[in-house]
């Protein structure tokens, strides 16, 4: 069956491609299985040089991969270009890492003891269409360099960059069959990978709902997993905060990537003696947003990624809207960037929206803020705004959350640990911590005596 790729932004198709059903999941398979005895031989010096060149060949060919994405996604080029940037510090970073993860020496009675980190085998990975590039390489960088190799399985929605990936990974010599990009349905390609018996772990993003099919697949085999899920987190907002400052930063981090964005925070809670000044400078900035072609260097936010995914957007938009901006006419899955006044028990703000929708949301007390904070199944995300340094840490440790941000909104980054608490997941992605979820400990004792 046939696979017609679409770009969000005018509903064109820009490319057509063939699915792969079971049979071409088993075959990439093989090949990956084939490949991997001579692979995790290759030694880690050689596995970081070979790394490194896919990362310079990433940068040699950024302008061309960002289009890909941009058109792909319907994201606006400037933050598809900053997303390769990434992809190539990525495979820079873990070019470097591949002969830092040390073994240990361990005391013990008559011999020595040490550890080793030997790689799984074959590792399926299993992407998201939000931000395809970005996310393959957080697994692909600890999966190949920890000597592993791969199948990896973008969505349906976005493949292309992925395919344009596997083409440079070759170029770059790493071997054939060690990095095999396999196209189809999540219910097919994805659904085998989980089942089959030669896969050894599954490094799984995308919905909670999934991430749990996944982890029930994953038990008859007793694969490895790592899963990271959706987010509902707080941007939680102290009145002692720089409130220009926090306002004028919020609507990028609910809005970027059209919400369509794991890390979003797109609960906004409000300390609520300084709730109607930052509710007028949350819309303030969020009106000077500017929606429209991807293609534009100006543009700051796209369409979302499919006409189903609007209409359940849609579907979710309820309560007092504050703020509803515009969209460009015509063709394209447009939906305006949307601020709703909200309780934290309303649907709005217990469902992950995944589209350009804040919920802000008034709390009293540094109390009242960390429960409505956790007041969540998810866990990935959130930012804590305010100048009182001890009130940050103390929010920030009684937080359940994996990524959290103190004055600012920031906390991806390409040498520090990512991941979710409760139902967003666990693992972590990025830093030599990404390393962890793709190598095993193996325990050696070595007698000496006699
Ligand atoms: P999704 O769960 O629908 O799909 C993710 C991937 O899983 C796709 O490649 C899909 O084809 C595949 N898949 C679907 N059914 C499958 C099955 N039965 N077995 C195996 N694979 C299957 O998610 P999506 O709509 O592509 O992405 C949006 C979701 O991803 C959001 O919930 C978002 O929060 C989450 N996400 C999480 C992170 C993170 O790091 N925590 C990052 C980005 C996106």
């Amino acid at each position: 069956m046939s696979l017609t790729v679409l770009n969000p932004a005018t509903e064109e198709a820009i490319a057509t491609l063939e699915q792969a059903g079971v049979d071409e999941t088993d075959a990439a398979v093989r090949l990956a299985h084939a490949a991997f005895p001579a692979w995790r031989a290759v030694s880690p010096a050689d596995r970081g040089r070979l790394l490194r060149r896919l990362a310079t060949l990433v940068e040699e060919h950024h302008e061309e991969l960002a289009r890909i994405e941009s058109e792909n996604v319907g994201k606006p080029i400037s933050g598809a270009r900053g997303e390769v940037g990434m992809v190539a510090d990525v495979f820079h970073f873990y070019a470097g890492a591949v002969d830092k993860k040390h073994g240990e020496t361990i005391p013990v009675a008559g011999g020595i003891d040490m550890t080793f980190r030997e790689p799984l085998g074959v590792v399926g990975l299993i992407v998201p269409w939000n931000f395809p590039l970005n996310i393959s390489s957080w697994k692909l960088g600890p999966a190949l360099a920890c000597g592993n190799t791969v199948v990896l399985k973008p969505a349906e929605l976005t493949p292309l960059s992925a395919l344009r990936l596997g083409e440079l990974a070759l170029e770059a010599g790493i071997p054939e069959g060690v990095l095999n990009v396999v196209v189809g349905k999540g219910s097919v390609v994805g659904q085998r990978l989980v089942e089959h018996p030669d896969v050894a772990k599954i490094g799984f993003t995308g919905s909670t709902e999934v991430g749990r099919s996944v982890m029930e697949g994953v038990a008859a085999t007793i694969k490895r997993v790592t899963l990271e899920l959706g987010g509902k987190s707080a941007n939680v907002v102290f009145a002692d905060a720089d409130l220009e400052k926090a306002a004028a930063a919020a609507p990028y981090a609910v809005f970027d990537n059209a919400g369509q964005d794991c890390c979003a925070r797109s609960r906004i809670l409000v300390e609520r003696s300084a709730y109607d000044r930052f509710a007028d400078l949350l819309v303030a900035a969020t009106r000077s947003i500017v929606v429209g072609d991807p293609s534009s260097d100006s543009t700051e936010m796209g369409p979302l990624i499919s006409a189903q995914h609007r209409d359940t957007v849609a579907g979710v938009v309820d309560g007092a809207t504050l703020y509803r901006g515009e969209t460009p006419a015509g063709k394209g899955f447009w939906y305006p960037c949307t601020i709703v006044e909200a309780s934290n028990d309303d649907r709005i703000a217990r469902e992950e929206v995944f589209g350009p929708v804040a919920a802000l949301i008034p709390f009293d007390d540094e109390a009242d803020a960390i429960q409505i904070a956790n007041d969540t199944p998810y866990g990935l995300s959130g930012s804590i705004w305010t100048q009182n340094g001890s009130r940050a840490l103390r929010v920030a440790r009684a937080l359940d959350t994996g990524v959290l941000s103190i004055n600012s909104n920031s906390s991806v980054r390409v040498s520090t640990p990512f991941g979710g608490f409760k139902q967003s997941g666990f693992g972590r992605e990025l830093g030599m911590h990404g390393l962890d979820g793709y190598s095993e400990v193996k325990n050696v004792y070595y007698s000496t005596e006699g």
